[in-house]
């Protein structure tokens, strides 16, 4: 893959590698260090300070000074509102550098990047500056003996913990970083140590706003040490985790030692479902980029494919065609349409299900490692597996999709909720009453209907049975990031 078309630098010195502290980069206590990889080469971009338990205290008490004594908590709303607005600003302002980083840190196509993923982190930071103005209460009649003025308020929680995964770095720090900071809580985030980059920079871009020091901390390192420790840390009162089904279940081990209030995004096994009666090339188009959008990591991937009979074959045949068609490549290359996966171990992991659908079905496309470095892997269909095959059954998170026929919707919505997760989901029908039948029946957070993969920071998003706990986004998420206060005062003269 040559990289002489690259339309930016990605050798560029990167600026900042170190932990944020109480609003200073600052090495980690012991002075370890690890390697961040670009996905696409397998080279080393550059050395990460590695923050561990001590530097996750650290970070925990600035930010827990910061929430009891600081000005954040007891800005103007208004205030905090701009601040947060501000955010967004530079967001937009940084896109070409905080892009370049996410696509040397994750392997996403930079024009996403700056085009896509940016601007609607931004759109996020946006929208939700405006509920630092609208975290409002009730007034409530009480039928209690006596004259009572009773009211709620919302308040913050205090300090919050988020844990963030690897697959969309910026934009799932920002679900949670933007409703955390406009109800005036502050916060230590952890990125994944494969992409610790692009949320670096977003601290410091946080500080560049006029959030105060020790508001937002970021503490690059692993999950087993320095996650491990901010979810259980009896000063953090929540913590918001994005990730594995597994890990989330250690989240919760670890929270309940003080009984923080934990949010979990996990995994899925989404359920797209095309009816014969829909319009079949927009079916087809609409669930190729539902599954291989992002190499297929995603949580919310339409990874499992139910077709019915009478259009199966052309369905199957149309997106195969459509998959050979993807360009897969270093994000860098302009017409990259999907990037590498994220690392070598997570790339081992997803080839694993590639042998293992081998055996439980059969290859309809893909299926195979493109070139011989960096992590890509060709955008697979399977077809003809089990209902209780692996392939199936387990999250891959890769660009792998698992094709299966129906014949009635009775019979659809049963494969569709026979799973353990529930977070997506898609339908695809001209029949509206199809539509919100299966939208109705489906044990799911949310349903595509004649679309897939549509966020927006006004949609509330996240799952039900094991794909996790709370929303993120929309009005939703703001419950998740406050507690309300009961108010009962004695008016009686
Ligand atoms: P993971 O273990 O769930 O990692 C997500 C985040 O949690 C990372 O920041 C990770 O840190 C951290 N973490 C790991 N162990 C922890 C612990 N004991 N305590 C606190 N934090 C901890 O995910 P993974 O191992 O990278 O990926 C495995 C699978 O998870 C994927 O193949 C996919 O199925 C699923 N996944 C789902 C999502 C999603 O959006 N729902 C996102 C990513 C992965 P480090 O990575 O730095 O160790
Ligand atoms: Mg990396």
């Amino acid at each position: 893959m040559s990289t002489s078309s690259h339309p930016v630098d990605p050798s560029k010195a990167i600026e900042h590698t170190q932990l944020l502290i109480d609003g200073e980069f600052v090495d980690a206590l012991d002075g370890k260090t690890f390697e961040t990889l670009n996905p696409a080469t397998g080279a080393v971009i550059t050395q990460v300070a590695e923050g561990g338990a001590a530097d996750i205290d650290r970070a925990v008490q600035a930010a827990r000074r910061a929430y009891d004594h600081g000005p954040w908590p007891r800005m103007k709303p208004d205030e905090r509102a701009a601040a947060i607005w501000r955010l967004g600003d530079l967001l937009l302002a940084d896109a070409e550098e905080i892009g370049r980083l996410e696509t040397l840190d994750q392997g996403k196509p930079y024009s996403q990047a700056v085009g896509g993923y940016v601007p609607a982190a931004a759109a996020l930071f946006h929208y939700m500056s405006g509920f630092a103005t609208k975290l409002e209460g009730s007034t409530i009649p009480i039928s209690a003996p006596g004259r009572y003025h009773t009211y709620t308020q919302r308040e913050a929680l205090g300090v919050v913990g988020l844990i963030v995964p690897w697959n969309f770095p910026l934009n799932i720090a920002a679900w949670k970083l933007a409703p955390a900071l406009a109800a005036g809580n502050t916060v230590v985030i952890k990125p994944a140590e494969a992409t610790p980059l692009s949320t670096l920079r977003l601290g410091q871009l946080c500080l560049e706003a006029g959030i105060p020091p020790g508001v937002v901390n970021v503490v690059a390192g692993y999950g087993s040490t320095a996650g491990q420790r901010l979810a259980e840390h009896p000063l953090v009162d929540k913590v918001s985790f994005t990730g594995s089904t597994a890990t989330g279940r250690r989240i919760l081990e670890a929270a309940k030692g003080n009984l923080k209030r934990v949010t979990l995004e996990l995994g899925g096994k989404s359920a797209n479902i095309i009816f014969a009666d829909a319009d079949i090339e927009a079916a087809i188009a609409g669930s190729t980029d539902g599954i291989f959008n992002n190499a297929g990591q995603a949580c919310a991937a339409g990874s499992r494919l139910y077709v019915h009979d009478d259009v199966y074959d052309e369905v199957v045949a149309g997106m195969a065609e459509k998959a050979r068609q993807i360009k897969v490549g270093d994000g860098f290359e302009p017409d990259t349409e999907i990037g590498p996966l994220v690392s070598l171990e997570h790339f081992d992991r997803v080839s694993g299900y590639l042998d293992i659908g081998r055996g439980e079905g059969e290859v309809v496309t893909g299926g195979a490692r493109v070139g011989e470095q960096g992590y890509f892997i060709e955008p697979t269909i399977f077809a003809g597996a089990a209902q209780d095959s692996r392939i199936v059954k387990e999250e891959i998170f890769g660009p792998v999709v698992v094709a299966s026929r129906f014949r009635d919707t009775d019979e659809v919505i049963a494969m569709a909720n026979d799973t353990r997760y529930g977070l997506s989901s898609g339908v695809w029908t001209r029949n509206v009453s199809t539509a919100h039948t299966v939208a109705s029946r489906i044990q799911a957070g949310n349903v595509w209907v004649n679309t897939y993969g549509v966020f927006d920071a006004a949609m509330p998003f996240g799952g039900v049975k094991e794909s996790g706990w709370g929303r993120e986004m929309g009005h939703e998420v703001m419950n998740d990031y406050t507690d309300v206060k009961t108010v009962c005062v004695n008016i009686d003269g």
